[in-house]
């Protein structure tokens, strides 16, 4: 079966064609600025890459031109061919633990979460929409970030608050990047030769979001995100954990409100804010080896935070099999594999250097008599929504 993968943000929209049989993405694609001007970038299998300025005012239009892309360029003949649309969907609250095939209900539930992801889930329900008015009676699967963390226990997701913010507004740890965390945890479970029942492994998934997640017998049992994607790690341009007096103290001092601040501390926080150079860790770290003392600052912070999470969910597990490396600084960075694995000495962990330079592929980078396995699996979100996709359609 052929499945269309839909993530779908306020203002694009990123797409892949997969075959369900090979699990081979058969094109790929990004629309951009929709509702404002609009491009379309299409790669088709063989990697030919197409860039199409058409105008994109709403996201059905954005839809109708992938599907005339695919049909152009022959990743399909005609739209028949396409047998079931898988979308990510941000939140899902308390209401899905697991992927759904999407019925009114199921969009009446995603609404209802919109209140815990004001950007995303609109957006992905806008995304829901249109593929139902362009490929009307073909199955579509929503697929949430947050249903894998619904394994959590209670103490790993209630917080220090008076329980009545729970009781009213659900206000309690979700955690994100779920499809990717049991994607790169399942894969770890087979590279690693260990056991699905019995297992202990730490996903650090290091992109511009960035999330860890402990992963017990295959569930997860807690993770660094929370209400939203600004707990936890210090990311790219979001600040991760600090002391909540902070707002107060900086809305006083900078005159700004509460709003101000959390559009700063989504925004321009992290390694951007900490460094004033950027968000990207390629820039970093040219900057850090010209001699930009912010910079290396920021890096050293970066990796402390990461460490000290990793050392968390070792409590938390009592013991850990196998720490995972994914996503676009995890897949791609020795330096931050190292510097973890340098924390974690006291568990008998040491990196093989040679396979720790590699990049982007599925390794065990820690010497065989490591007592703990390092890993890099490269995530592959859409695959994992495709697998979904079709064991429910
Ligand atoms: P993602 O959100 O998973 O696409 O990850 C994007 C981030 O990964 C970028 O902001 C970069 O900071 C980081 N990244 C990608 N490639 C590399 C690389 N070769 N070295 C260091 N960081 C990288």
């Amino acid at each position: 079966m052929k499945v269309l993968v839909i993530n779908c943000g306020s203002s694009s929209l990123k797409y892949q064609l997969i075959d369900s049989e090979t699990e081979k993405a058969l094109a790929t694609g990004l629309c951009e600025r929709i509702g404002i001007d609009g491009r379309l970038t299409h790669k088709t299998e063989s990697g030919e890459k197409i860039v199409l300025e058409d105008a994109l005012p709403n996201h059905e239009v954005a839809i109708k031109n992938v599907i005339k892309a695919l049909t152009d360029y022959k990743a399909i003949e005609s739209l028949d061919e396409i047998g079931a649309v898988g979308h990510r969907v941000v939140h899902g609250g308390e209401k899905f633990n697991h992927s759904v095939v999407i019925t009114p209900e199921v969009k009446k539930a995603i609404e209802e979460c919109n209140d815990l992801a004001p950007l995303h889930n609109p957006a992905n329900l806008i995304g829901i929409d249109a593929c139902e008015h362009i490929l009307p009676g073909v199955p579509m699967v929503a697929v949430f970030d947050t249903a894998f963390h619904q394994t959590m226990p209670k103490e790993a997701y209630l917080y220090g608050i008076p329980h009545e913010y729970y009781d009213k507004y659900k206000v309690r740890r979700y955690g994100f990047h779920g499809t990717s965390h049991s994607y790169v945890s399942g894969r770890a479970i087979e590279l690693g030769g260990l056991d699905p029942k019995n297992s202990k492994i730490i996903v650090c998934h290091l992109g511009n979001g960035a999330s860890i997640t402990a992963v017990k017998n295959g569930e997860s049992v807690d993770t660094s995100m929370g209400l939203t994607p600004l707990e936890g790690l210090i990311m790219g341009t979001r600040s991760g954990d600090l002391d909540p007096a902070i707002l107060e103290f900086i809305s006083k001092k900078e005159n700004l409100s509460l709003e101000e601040i959390t559009n700063i501390l989504n925004k321009k926080s992290g390694v951007l804010g900490m460094s004033g150079v950027s968000s990207d860790f390629r820039d970093l770290e040219d900057a850090e080896a010209a001699g930009n003392e912010r910079a290396a600052e920021a890096l050293k912070v970066y990796g402390y935070r990461v460490s000290k999470y990793v050392g968390s969910y070792i409590a938390a597990m009592n013991g850990v099999d196998a720490v995972v490396f994914t996503a676009g600084l995890g897949e791609n960075d020795k330096n931050i594999r190292n510097t973890v694995a340098s924390h974690l000495g006291f568990l008998g962990v040491e990196l093989d250097q040679e396979l720790n330079a590699k990049r982007g592929q599925e390794l065990i980078i820690s010497k065989p008599e490591s007592k703990v396995k390092v890993m890099v699996i490269p995530t592959n979100e859409e695959l994992a929504i495709c697998r979904e996709t079709v064991a429910l359609v």
